[in-house]
């Protein structure tokens, strides 16, 4: 693939740098996990009134229509402004397409427009104690009855929930079914007492997810995405877009945190050191490929129309340079890269769920074996 930007694409970079010079978001405020949730949650208000917001999202919708590139680039750029991600992330990436795809044109005049503006705020009910990457054998339950939905189950990692109003909640609905099959998927309204959220402490000290408690909760029939029975396929959907989205801020990230390092390993004179040279120059060779790995994505979605399993392989990669930049960062800076609160301690530490967020490394290789290599399933 080309790489060089054509003048749209470099217009649009310009006009972007240009509008997040003028709206620097500024540091974080060191108010707890809700004065930083407060803090992204303005920055996707002022994106959104300036049309930022949902860029990749079509113009009908309340988007930009950008194209892939110009997606990839906005996102590239928000990192490199050092910019949160919005507030209402997995709503723009997640929940928004997901709709789009399978929603009812009722569906999509009543939920697409509030998640832009960070107006509700959406999180993602698939995982349960017993149910993570084998997602299917999930056991929350829903029954239909007098026309709605009443719903019983636990979930948990539910990132975001203590802040939102709708869920992509994938429940039972057949239990008799072969386990794909019985699945249906839910928007469901967080805003009622059968919902419990109680927010788990990480080993950052932050509370990013949550264990959902659900006592029977109701979901009208018309909150239903995708026809009933359907939940397994739409949840592949929300699933793609999940591994694909992020990767171009990622990588940036990645960038610069590496460049930081360099920085400390510069200002200590440990640039001389082979060693040290060696494993730098490592990470710079990982961060590139995984840069240029994410542009190739661009094509296999340009393909297919919508993103296919190549970002497994950019989310494996990402991970496990992170973790290794991160820990490289405390072999190289010693115990003060783990002083508790310091910004290396909490790089390391956040590092460690890389690696299962959004699939585990182990599940992604097997999808990559298989779906990208072509190579026999394990099983
Ligand atoms: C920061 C963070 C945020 C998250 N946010 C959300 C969220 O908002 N919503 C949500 O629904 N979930 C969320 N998750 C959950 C995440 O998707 C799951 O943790 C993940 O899918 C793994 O599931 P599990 O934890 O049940 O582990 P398991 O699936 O029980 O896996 C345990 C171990 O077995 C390995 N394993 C499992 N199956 C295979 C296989 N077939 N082949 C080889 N090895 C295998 C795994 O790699 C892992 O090492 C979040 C997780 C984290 C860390």
């Amino acid at each position: 693939m080309d790489l060089t930007f054509t003048e749209q694409e470099t217009a649009f970079r310009d006009e972007l740098r240009a509008w997040l010079s003028e709206n620097d978001p500024g540091e974080p405020p060191q108010t707890g996990d809700d004065g930083s949730y407060g803090w992204r949650r303005d920055f996707q208000r002022r994106l959104a009134d300036a049309g930022w917001a949902a860029v990749h999202w079509p113009v009908e919708f309340g988007g930009r229509g950008a194209t892939l590139t110009e997606s990839a680039i906005f996102f590239e750029e928000l990192a490199r402004a050092r910019a949160p991600l919005p507030a209402n992330v997995l709503g723009l990436l997640l929940a928004g397409p997901t709709i789009m795809i399978w929603g009812a044109e009722e569906q999509k005049d009543r939920f697409l427009a509030p998640i832009v503006t960070a107006e509700e705020i959406w999180c993602q009910g698939f995982s349960e104690p017993e149910a993570g990457s084998d997602l299917a054998s999930l056991k929350t339950r829903a029954v239909k009855h007098d026309g709605e939905w009443v719903v019983t189950g636990q979930k948990v990692w539910t990132s975001g929930a203590q802040h939102s109003k709708w869920c992509m909640l994938v429940a039972r609905t057949d239990a008799e079914a072969p386990k794909h099959k019985g699945l249906t998927y839910f928007l469901m309204d967080m805003e009622q007492d059968a919902v419990q959220v109680r927010p788990l402490r990480q080993i950052t000290g932050e509370a990013e997810f949550n264990e959902l408690f659900i006592e029977e909760a109701r979901i009208p029939d018309e909150n239903v995405l995708g026809g009933v029975g359907n939940g397994w396929k739409v949840a592949l959907t929300t699933l793609m877009n999940e591994r694909a989205g992020l990767a171009f801020f990622l990588h940036v990230r990645l960038r610069q945190v590496l460049d930081e390092l360099i920085v400390e390993a510069s200002e200590r004179g440990l640039l001389e050191d082979p060693i040290v040279a060696d494993r730098l120059g490592e990470l710079h060779a990982k961060a590139e490929i995984l840069r240029l790995t994410a542009y190739r994505g661009l094509t296999a979605i340009e393909k297919y129309g919508q993103p296919g399993p190549e970002g497994s392989l950019t989310k494996w990669m990402w991970s496990d340079t992170n973790q290794q930049l991160t820990q490289f960062a405390a072999d190289l800076l010693g115990p003060e890269a783990l002083d508790t609160g310091s910004r290396w301690s909490y790089e390391l530490l956040r590092a460690r769920g890389n690696s299962i967020e959004g699939g585990t490394t182990e599940v992604l290789k097997n999808i990559v074996a298989e779906r990208v290599l072509g190579l026999p399933k394990a099983r």
